[in-house]
């Protein structure tokens, strides 16, 4: 009879975990010989996907390799890191967080002894709403993530500042704009490459995300980028870039926010926006019906208080 119930308890417990889905395949896309963009699904962090929603970069110098952006939980971090491993042998002596949010920098923590790298407003970002951060991924996924800290950066960057460094023999830019996506991202220009890692400053075919955005600023950083030779541009979701890819992104941001502005100075109202700005480019991006009505209410809240 024990014996029975012990079949059955084991039969049951294995079942349980077949209906447990593995993490999404991270999707590996050569950029040349030492680049690799690590791409994420485009679906917003949900039960299935465990918040692997995030785009990593992983480059490899002549002694050990740097990752940038880390995933939203220590289990994507480290199935980030496996994917790293499948490519590489060099350990990864170097991250850097493009910005503070939760998916880009929760997987900081199974990289110890590496060295972080961000901007300093993203640092002090990661100390005062890491914890917020780490109940944003849990209840998108659905359960406690026990081992999930959130792990600031060692080494920092001011704002407004273009820096250039030599990682691993690997010469890069930090360029860390007033404020865009947040008041703390922080680009990542490869001269020799020409590569730039542009966090969430730059999404691809999904509607960018507004929350801690200042989006006038992020309208003046997507100018400011156009400057870049990039051969290849990898965005903080979606599909690889191109700078064409970047001037088109550019100018839907641009002409949505005179369009709110024009509304605003029109006299008119919030509620006005979606009659009177014209969201046809917007539509076709994945995830516009959650994301954009907190879009249109944050932008018209910062060109209010532009204009009290
Ligand atoms: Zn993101």
């Amino acid at each position: 009879m024990k014996r029975v119930l012990m079949l059955v308890a084991a039969v049951a417990v294995l079942a349980g975990a077949a209906m447990v889905k593995p993490i999404p395949a991270v999707k590996v896309e050569k950029v040349n010989d030492r680049i690799y963009a690590l791409l994420g699904p485009t679906e917003l962090p949900n039960a299935t996907n465990h918040g692997y929603m995030v785009n990593s970069t992983l480059i490899l110098g002549d002694k050990a390799a740097i990752l940038i952006d880390t995933g939203m939980s220590d289990e994507v971090g480290a199935h980030i890191r496996k994917a790293a491993e499948k490519l590489t042998k060099l350990p990864i002596t170097h991250i850097i967080n493009t910005h503070h949010h939760g998916d880009h920098t929760l997987g900081n923590v199974v990289f110890q002894g590496a060295e972080i790298i961000s901007s300093e407003s993203c640092k002090k970002l990661v100390e005062d709403t890491g914890a917020d951060w780490i109940a944003i991924a849990e209840s998108a996924i659905g359960r406690k993530l026990p081992n999930t800290k959130a792990i600031p950066a060692s080494r920092t960057y001011a704002s407004q500042s273009r820096t250039p460094v030599e990682i691993n023999g690997v010469k890069m830019e930090f360029w860390v704009p007033e404020a865009a996506h947040t008041k703390g991202d922080m680009l990542v220009w490869l001269p020799d490459d020409k590569v730039l890692i542009a966090g969430d400053v730059l999404v691809n075919t999904t509607t960018p995300n507004f929350r801690d955005a200042e989006v006038k600023k992020w309208v003046q950083t997507l100018a400011d980028l156009q400057q870049f030779p990039a051969r290849t541009v990898i965005p903080g979701h979606g599909p690889l870039m191109t700078m064409k890819d970047t001037a088109a992104m550019h100018k839907r941001m641009a002409d949505f926010y005179a369009g709110v502005e024009k509304v605003y100075k029109d006299g008119g109202s919030e509620g006005d926006i979606r009659q009177k700005v014209s969201l046809k480019d917007w539509q076709k991006l994945k995830h516009f019906d959650e994301q954009m009505g907190g879009n249109i209410n944050k932008t018209w809240l910062e060109i209010e208080a532009a204009n009290f």
